[in-house]
């Protein structure tokens, strides 16, 4: 008999159930949708095509869940493209970001020498960064009001962590944080395409532009798990769905239960304190403790009766900002697109994410139009081609091309619906791509246009936010998902959070779901 019930089965809960699992707890997974995963999973779109829907590349996770989960035993194959990114400019030439720093410096001396020189610096800069936030990302937030003691001595230990920075770096930590990610970037480097390169990471999924205040902090706290400048571009063979795959084999390898096709309707409190679920189809489910991987407004304000919930809590929960800027358009191709700048044969420097977002005004620019409630008729892509990993993801001889298309607000102008401006938004994706990769509409024989109406409706994301809320400063750490909050708890005793929702909050690194298994366990213990 199941005595942790999980809603939700996406990479998080996947993560949290295992930890579970290990301790010896008996943990069942439900899931709404036929499969688990999440936003991290591979299906098919077209005859033939299979794309990763979503994600196409991991946060990285973090490397104890992969050992722990051992999913590389489990068949996962990870992959580390070199070069990791490339960075089209509006002139037609590319910027290559390598893994290797010295190899990008050569590459950045095209665009300029002063440049080529700072970006070693840069990326030892990040590195020592990352030690330290990698910290802070790993701990559970500690308590505003009371401090346990246990908590006074990891901040004890965080405090000398942060000393051993030294002057400079832990200056520089300060500063750089509340900063807007365009002036970061200006400090370190001149040349737009790099500046604008890097700043993405300050952006992609949230709701804020190069310019927006606190978008520096979502570029460090990236940079946390992957220091190089280009940002992560692991992915998997089969895309981010066999990684989900696999992590719910060792979720039931440990002993946890997964149901999918079993949506949550209600959670079911009594004297404050959470007894079960109710699912949509009127079954009903007990447990010990109710641990939600869905996002924290729909947790809070569908499932739960805000009558078990105290109103300034529940005030804040509705301040809680989910504002979703993301669609996703997935197309079946005839061949590999030709992109300016690369040379004729050059599938293999495609193996890592390519973007468009060839400066800092471009990128303000396409923000500007979603402020407004505008889709970007110039839009911010990052782009994968997984076919060119794994042949098995498209027939013989064809393509899959997987594009994040930022910004298209989930509000629009003069509350217009999504489903009559889905075509609108493919098209717009595609002749921006068409500016790139000349020719690559003639070998479109399929597109899927995601919008931000399907994330919440087919993906269960409130607002269409692919982290299950803003990253803005006032929803970071200790006050994510609010003030307070930021420990996996809720007000109701018993009903816990794990999901993206939660700190640390971000891509696909798992962070979520191993901080809060800890945490629940110590509390149920
Ligand atoms: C278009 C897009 C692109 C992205 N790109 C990247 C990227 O390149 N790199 C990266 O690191 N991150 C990326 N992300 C973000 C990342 O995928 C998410 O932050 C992460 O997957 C969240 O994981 P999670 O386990 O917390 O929740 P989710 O993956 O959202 O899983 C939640 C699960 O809960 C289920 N659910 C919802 N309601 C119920 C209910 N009532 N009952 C039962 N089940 C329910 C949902 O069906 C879903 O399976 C992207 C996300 C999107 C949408």
């Amino acid at each position: 008999m199941p005595d942790i019930l999980l809603i939700g089965g996406g990479h998080n809960a996947l993560v949290a159930a295992f930890y579970l699992a290990k301790a010896g707890r008996k943990p069942l997974v439900l899931e709404r949708r036929p499969l688990v995963g999440g936003c991290a999973v591979t299906e098919e779109f077209a005859d033939g095509y299979k794309a990763p829907s979503l994600a196409h590349t991991l946060g990285p996770l973090r490397p104890s869940i992969v050992h722990d989960m051992q999913l590389e035993r489990r068949g996962v194959q990870f992959v580390r493209p070199d070069p990791r990114l490339i960075a089209l400019g509006g002139d037609g030439r590319p910027l290559v970001f390598s893994t290797d720093v010295q190899r990008t410096a050569d590459a950045i001396r095209q665009f300029s020498a002063a440049d080529a020189t700072k970006y070693p610096e840069v990326c030892a800069a990040l590195g020592r960064l990352a030690g330290f936030l990698d910290s802070l990302l790993e701990m559970t937030p500690p308590s505003i009001d009371a401090p346990s003691s246990s908590e006074w001595w990891t901040l004890l230990k965080l405090g000398r962590r942060f000393r051993a920075l030294g002057k400079k770096d832990g200056f520089n930590l300060l500063r750089w944080g509340p900063m807007p990610a365009a002036d970061l970037v200006a400090e370190w480097f001149e040349s737009d395409i790099l500046q604008a390169a890097v700043a993405t990471r300050g952006i992609f999924g949230t709701s804020m532009g190069p310019w927006s205040a606190g978008s520096a902090a979502v570029l460090l706290l990236d940079a946390a798990s992957d220091p190089v400048p280009g940002g992560s571009s692991v992915t998997a063979v089969g895309g981010p769905g066999a990684v989900t795959r696999a992590m719910a084999d060792a979720a039931i390898e440990a002993g946890a239960e997964i149901k999918t096709g079993a949506e949550v309707a209600h959670v079911f409190v009594k004297d404050g304190i959470a007894r079960g679920v109710v699912l949509s189809d009127g079954t009903e489910l007990s447990g010990s403790a109710v641990i939600s991987a869905v996002d924290p407004r729909r947790t809070l304000l569908g499932l739960v009766d805000p009558m078990d919930l105290d109103p300034t809590f529940l005030q804040r929960i509705r301040n809680y900002r989910v504002p979703g800027t993301v669609a996703k358009v997935n197309l079946a191709l005839r061949g590999v697109p030709a992109f300016r700048g690369l040379k004729e044969n050059a599938t293999e420097l495609l193996r890592g994410r390519v973007i468009v977002a060839p400066g800092i005004d471009y990128l303000e620019h396409a923000y500007d139009a979603s402020k407004y409630g505008e889709i970007s008729t110039a839009p911010y892509l990052d782009i994968a081609l997984p076919s060119i990993l794994d042949p098995s993801m498209a027939p013989s001889g064809r393509h899959v091309m997987s594009v994040c298309m930022q910004y298209a607000p989930y509000r629009l102008r003069d509350d217009a619906s999504w489903s009559t401006r889905r075509d609108a938004l493919g098209d717009i994706v595609l002749r921006t791509l068409e500016e790139h990769a000349p020719g690559i509409t003639s070998l479109v024989e399929h597109r899927q246009v995601l919008t931000p109406a399907d994330l919440e409706a087919t993906y269960g994301l409130s607002g269409g936010h692919i982290y299950h809320g803003e990253l803005s400063l006032d929803q970071l750490f200790t006050m994510r998902p609010t003030l307070g909050w930021g420990q996996y708890a809720t007000p109701v005793t018993n009903l816990y959070l794990c999901g993206s929702g939660t700190h640390p909050g971000h891509g696909l690194t798992g962070g979520s779901g191993q901080n809060a298994a800890r945490e629940i366990l110590r509390r149920l213990k």
